[in-house]
């Protein structure tokens, strides 16, 4: 590329961009939600588009969009002008030596990718071992698996019958396996639906991702739980809106207690 043209205040999220120039993107790639571009010079670009970010090309002599953060200038290619977008300025968008992580700590932790091989029932309780936080906070914290995010982390918590409370440590060997197995086929439906779209967030294609009409619990406190029927309660768990069955999905300790409790 000819250069990076950095349009926001020079900071740790948009490091490194000057390295940019004169290097070719050689590959597009992809880990958790970090974009990675490997350039040919040995560096890195690396992405993250944070809650609002857009990576689109530009149309030459259309007016700079008001949250452009960072320009990159192709060189023999069309369009040549790819902007990074970010309102509300989560994302980021940096050039690192390749692999070296160290100022994204969060890429350097992830865990597997959820549909890889990788990604087995017995790895995924060795790393829930690791940890007393709650099992919820955990699986968004991306080192157990790389990729699950609320909507998703609270779909396998309930499919799996795992309270989001449990501390991950205590998820037993037979709740890692149905966890593991409900983190790829919420994935796996989200992907087919193309994604799940709330707000005004849309595809590549402009279309709105058809996932969120098959959510079972996410954002549903209140309603019928879709297996028992009974009420679908909400709490919070790591600052993140959390939405689970008390009666699906018991906290261990609370198990005899459950199972006595009548429904009106
Ligand atoms: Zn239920």
């Amino acid at each position: 590329m000819a250069r990076a043209e950095l349009l926001a205040p020079p900071g740790p999220k948009y490091a490194g961009l000057e390295r940019a120039a004169g290097q070719r993107i050689e590959a597009v790639g992809r880990r958790g939600k970090f974009l990675l571009l490997p350039l040919s010079g040995g560096d890195e670009l690396v992405a993250h588009l944070g809650m609002t970010g857009v990576i689109a090309p530009e149309a030459e002599g259309a007016a700079p969009h008001k949250h452009l953060r960072v320009r990159l200038l192709l060189e023999g290619a069309a369009p040549n002008r790819l902007t990074f977008v970010d309102p509300r300025r989560f994302g980021r968008f940096l050039v690192v030596r390749r692999g070296d992580y160290a100022a994204l700590p969060t890429l350097a932790a992830l865990g597997p990718e959820p549909l890889d091989d990788a990604f087995t029932a017995e790895r995924l309780l060795a790393a829930l071992a690791r940890s007393r936080m709650p099992v919820k906070a955990y699986l968004l914290s991306q080192r157990p698996v790389a990729g699950v995010g609320n909507i998703y982390a609270d779909e396998a918590l309930w499919r799996a019958g795992v309270h989001p409370l449990t501390p991950a440590a205590e998820v037993r060997p037979e709740q890692a396996a149905l966890l593991r197995q409900a983190i790829r086929e919420v994935l796996e439906a989200s992907i087919a639906a193309q994604g799940t779209t709330l707000n005004d967030y849309r595809t590549v294609y402009g279309e709105q991702g058809d996932y969120v009409d098959q959510l079972a619990v996410y954002g549903k406190a209140g309603q019928a739980c879709p297996r028992c029927g009974g009420p679908l309660e909400r709490l919070v768990v790591g600052q993140r809106g959390t939405t689970y069955c008390p009666d699906c999905q018991p906290l261990p300790r609370a198990r005899g207690a459950r199972a006595r409790r009548s429904r009106p």
